[in-house]
């Protein structure tokens, strides 16, 4: 893994993605004639930006609606309200929630997707010719031989053989399935990658693998990444800024550092006691925070703030006012009533890791 101090980004670098008020909402039917009963918020007033090489991470537990709003800047859902602003190369920045498939269309080119499956995400029929060459084919941007040398030079970037060209993905570990869906991602030169929980299913020394090769490829593209994860101690890693989101909404978002060593909010301090520590001698250090009960239903919230439910310091007022979300110093953002009062533990091995 690289050092922290390598893959610092100054602040000073514009916006590729600015994101402000996302909502998605998810009707819900029943009955005979399919009547709205009500509304799952999935994403409920999310903002956030993107520096252009910059790696933000968004993590939660399932259901925290990180994936649906990866799959709304990439527009698989098209948005109950907000804006989702990309700044194209040299062009003013563009609402990508308001354009319709066919406007659309250039921006798909430089937005792309990581899924998390590597197993399901490829087309086991297809060869790594067709799966990777895909979408030049479509975009008409190779056919014939230069296809084939894009597509094989496309294999070599991620790590593997151009020989393996015409096999089938069963052919291939977990890992070089996952250099495949890389490549795909790569094909048309993107400027962002949404990747979903792009190393969740692999074993965790070929996650350090693939997450070292994202990180090559950001500082040979110049590419900027949202990179969506459950868990916490996977974006320490590739992550220079990370928001945690608690049932649709943002709670947290800081550098790396300042979430990791000194958490504003209770839940991020909760996620971080649940971080594995790899030196033996740390494992019994800290005490690992047990939620109790459930994750709030989305489709009907509690009243205040959503985590008082499970939340070890909530108070009365928790109960009865929504915490907002507030900037408590430069690029920090949190949504707690007593952020500045409350004195929460950061993840110890973390912490010495980075002093050194
Ligand atoms: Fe806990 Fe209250 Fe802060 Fe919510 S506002 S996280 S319930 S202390």
């Amino acid at each position: 893994m690289k050092d922290k101090s390598e893959i610092m980004l100054a602040d000073s670098i514009e916006p590729l993605l600015e994101v402000r008020n996302l909502h998605m909402q998810f009707p819900i039917r029943r009955g005979a004639f399919r009547r709205t009963v009500g509304f799952v918020k999935a994403v409920n007033n999310v903002s956030f930006h993107i520096r252009q090489g910059e790696t933000l991470s968004l993590v939660g537990e399932s259901g925290c609606g990180k994936t649906t709003t990866g799959r709304c800047i990439v527009r698989v859902y098209e948005p109950t309200s907000g804006q989702i602003l990309y700044k194209a190369e040299e062009q003013e920045p563009i609402d990508l929630a308001k354009l319709d498939n066919r406007n659309l269309r250039p921006f798909r080119r430089q937005i792309r997707m990581i899924f998390q499956d590597p197993f399901s995400s490829l087309n086991p029929r297809l060869s790594i010719l067709q799966i990777v060459g895909e979408s030049l084919k479509v975009n008409r941007v190779a056919s014939g031989s230069d296809l084939e040398d894009r597509v094989a030079s496309l294999l070599k970037r991620v790590g593997l053989r151009p020989e393996y060209i015409r096999r089938y993905p069963h052919a291939f570990s977990g890992g070089e399935r996952q250099r495949i869906g890389i490549a795909r991602a790569l094909a048309l030169n993107p400027r962002l990658i949404v990747a979903d929980e792009a190393v969740s299913a692999l074993d965790v020394s070929v996650q350090a693998q693939i997450l070292n090769l994202l990180q090559d490829l950001q500082e040979e593209l110049n590419l900027t990444y949202l990179f969506i994860a459950h868990d916490l101690s996977v974006v320490e890693h590739i992550s220079h800024r990370v928001a945690v989101m608690y049932v649709g909404k943002i709670v947290e978002l800081a550098t790396t550092e300042d979430l990791f060593t000194n958490p504003l909010h209770p839940y991020t301090e909760a996620l971080l006691s649940a971080v594995p520590k790899p030196d033996p001698r740390l494992r019994n250090k800290g005490v690992r925070i047990r939620l109790e009960g459930e994750v709030a239903d989305p489709s009907n919230p509690p009243s205040g703030c959503y985590f008082q439910p499970r939340c070890p310091y909530a108070e009365d007022r928790c109960r009865h006012e929504e915490p907002a979300v507030r900037e408590i110093e430069p690029d920090r953002w949190v949504a707690c009533h007593f952020a500045e009062e409350l004195n929460l533990r950061g993840f110890e091995a973390i912490g010495q890791s980075m002093k050194r």
